[in-house]
């Protein structure tokens, strides 16, 4: 029992900073965990004590806002997180006489659920879930929504659900000048909806996607089917995803889809929600005090988790930009257990209110390290994070420029190491067996820390080195003298300028042609390329003016580096089309296909995105296949490619 009272306690501290304060302190995840322990408990025990949160919906309203009162009471939904879970949902349903029961399954947004009231075809009024019963009269504030109609033909009295959510991009558009750093969106769309200013409301530009009729006056909606249909026709914005299933197997195949799929929406999902379809069988099946019966979430594994974050160690790159990165307690994040997240710059640290120690919100990212989101708590001991003064590598006085600090010192060994295996990597001047290790020794024993004195040693030097043998030696020295003739793209990308990856030296290549052409590039000649942004060309620019880059390139020239610009064009099918291909094509190796493309004027991208025009999918594609179709992107297969090619 003492068990059960720590439980409630914590869950209900938990539920108020949640619903009422927006601002949790701990993950879903984290709060998921207790709370299955005391519905466990109390199933154990029969005991529910009457503040237990197993019988609360949400929150209750907060004052300064009127209350609203919901025609039809607003549920939760019941939860299950393994498919046996989702097998014993299903079984009860047929239990309850519905042999060959017909599922929806439609993407669980993660965001404030909104009722929006609709009378004599009028928009009317708006209010948020509260306890199901009353929620908080947020109309002011969604008024300044634009996906949703303000009129719309049906003219009884109408209640729809829908779920208010903040875009991911425009969350990190808004934080990249925001004093303070929303954190997740989940919090951010809550306390820009519950905020008593419209005002704050707009300058987040939040939307809503609608998933329910919750209630229609004629009564003339009679399945889920038909209440998408009707809010598509009424103008409300419904996420085109809606799967119809016979059965549970077809509904595991449409949450593994949305589970590969989900990574790349730019809205925060947690799982699917899998609702009985007809009405009629919804309405045999009843609720129980907090959820349908009809319904449940399958919840996915969580993006988002806290941890306690014990110290902040600082990384030196090739630019000599220092970045730091959260050293955590280890926490395990979509399946893989992690132990240090990154943060941006010093800027970013005191914007995220970051403390050592302190809890943190962390959340996976495509890269290998996840990245903080900020401080959720601060401890007594906490203590701020110091500026460093000085290099942590080479003591260097740092250099301040923006929210970023320099280590100034063109040899310090981190620096020279990323720089070098960058120069040598495949992309780059592609040095074949050229490791950061190598770097490191050759920089350790010879004192190599610019690109032209990779081309200065001898076969004896290298020969005292541990490893290199004749052979490796022989075949390290000719990889060294075949770098010298390099396209002039992969050369523009080895000299590692800060910003510049592989896509941006192509283009970089394709506009100037030659280094000379480069190097004497204004800035307004780089700016109005497609590509680049003001900061890229500012570290063009900058990187072209510092006279020591100048003569590293000039000596490297003399000693027989001589990048080469190649115009491959023989058509312009292709112009305007950003490609990007996946999986075993059986007739091209990749490399070919991409000469192909560029021959004809296109361009070929590493991965899908919003400006991606056609996908061109071979053998056993992967997840750029599932992104390309979230996305509605056009896919085309081998032959199509070929017969487009030869047209
Ligand atoms: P929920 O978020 O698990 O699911 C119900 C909600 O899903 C609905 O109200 C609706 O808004 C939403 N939804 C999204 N898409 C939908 C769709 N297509 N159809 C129907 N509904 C859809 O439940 P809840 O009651 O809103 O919140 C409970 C959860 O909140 C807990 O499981 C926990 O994860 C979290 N919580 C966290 C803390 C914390 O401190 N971190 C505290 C309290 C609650």
């Amino acid at each position: 029992m003492s068990r059960m009272r720590e439980l409630i306690d914590t869950l209900n501290k938990w539920s108020y900073e949640y619903y009422v304060l927006d601002a949790p302190t701990v993950s879903d995840g984290e709060y998921d965990r207790l709370y299955d322990e005391l519905k466990l408990l109390e199933s154990e025990t029969g005991v529910i004590e009457p503040d237990s949160p197993t019988l609360r919906v949400g929150g209750d309203p907060i004052e300064g806002f009127k209350k609203h009162r919901h025609i039809e009471r607003l549920y939760s939904l019941d939860k299950a997180v393994s498919k046996e879970e989702l097998a014993s949902f299903d079984e009860k349903i047929r239990k309850a006489g519905e042999a060959e029961p017909v599922y929806t399954v439609e993407y669980k947004f993660d965001g404030l659920t909104m009722c929006l009231t609709y009378e004599n075809g009028y928009f009317v009024g708006a209010a948020t879930r509260g306890n199901g019963e009353e929620g908080e009269d947020v109309t002011a504030q969604v008024r300044t929504i634009r996906t949703f109609p303000s009129a719309i033909s049906y003219k009884g009295k109408l209640e729809v659900k829908g779920e208010a959510v903040i875009r991911l991009s425009v969350l990190k558009k808004y934080n990249e000048t925001a004093t303070e750093v929303l954190k997740n969106a989940r919090n951010a769309v809550a306390g820009a909806i519950r905020n008593l200013d419209p005002k704050v409301t707009a300058s987040r530009n939040p939307e809503i996607y609608f998933y329910d009729v919750n209630y229609i006056e004629d009564g003339s909606i009679s399945s889920q089917r038909e209440a998408v249909d009707f809010l598509k026709k009424n103008g409300f914005k419904v996420f085109d995803f809606t799967k119809v299933c016979k059965g549970i197997s077809e509904v595991e195949d449409a949450i593994d889809t949305i589970e590969k799929e989900r990574s790349y929406l730019d809205v925060l999902t947690d799982g699917a929600v899998i609702k009985v379809d007809d009405y009629r069988v919804r309405e045999e099946l009843g609720s129980t005090e907090k959820f349908p019966r009809w319904a449940i979430a399958y919840k996915f594994s969580p993006e988002e988790v806290t941890t306690r974050l014990n110290d902040v160690s600082w990384q030196v790159g090739r630019t000599g930009k220092l970045t730091p990165l959260g050293i955590l307690d280890p926490v395990d994040l979509c399946k893989k257990k992690k132990k240090k997240a990154t943060l941006n710059n010093f800027g970013d640290i005191q914007k995220k209110g970051i403390a050592i120690p302190c809890r943190v919100l962390v959340r996976r990212s495509n890269e290998v390290i996840p990245e903080i989101l900020g401080s959720t708590e601060i401890f007594d001991d906490s203590v701020p994070v110091k500026k460093p003064e000085e290099c942590p590598f080479c003591h260097s006085k740092l250099k301040e420029v923006g929210a970023n600090l320099f280590c100034p010192n063109s040899t310090c060994r981190p620096r020279v190491v990323a720089k070098l295996s960058n120069y040598a990597s495949k992309d780059a001047m592609n040095i074949e067996g050229f490791s950061e290790m190598t770097a490191g020794v050759l920089f350790d024993k010879f004192g190599v820390s610019k690109f032209p004195e990779l081309y200065k040693l001898t076969r004896e030097q290298l020969l005292g080195l541990e490893g290199f043998k004749d052979k490796k030696t022989d075949n390290f020295l000719r990889s060294i003298e075949n770098s010298k003739k390099r396209p002039l793209d992969c050369f523009i990308y080895a000299l590692g300028i800060d910003g510049i990856g592989k896509k941006t030296a192509k283009d970089l290549a394709k506009k100037f042609n030659s280094v000379a052409a480069l190097k004497s590039a204004s800035y307004f000649d780089l700016i109005l390329m497609d590509e680049i942004g003001e900061v890229l060309a500012t570290n063009v620019v900058a990187y072209f003016e510092d006279e020591a880059n100048i003569a590293e390139i000039d000596e490297l020239l003399a000693l027989g580096v001589d990048p080469h610009y190649e115009e491959t064009r023989s058509g312009d099918k292709f112009v305007g089309e950003k490609f990007v291909l996946t999986g075993t094509l059986s007739n091209f190796k990749r490399s070919e296909a991409q000469k192909i493309i560029e021959s004809l004027g296109g361009e070929v991208m590493s991965s899908v995105s919003a400006k991606t025009t056609i996908v061109l999918a071979g053998e056993e594609a992967g997840s750029k296949l599932d992104k390309a179709r979230a996305l509605g992107i056009k896919i085309i297969d081998e032959n199509t490619f070929v017969q487009l090619i030869n047209a």
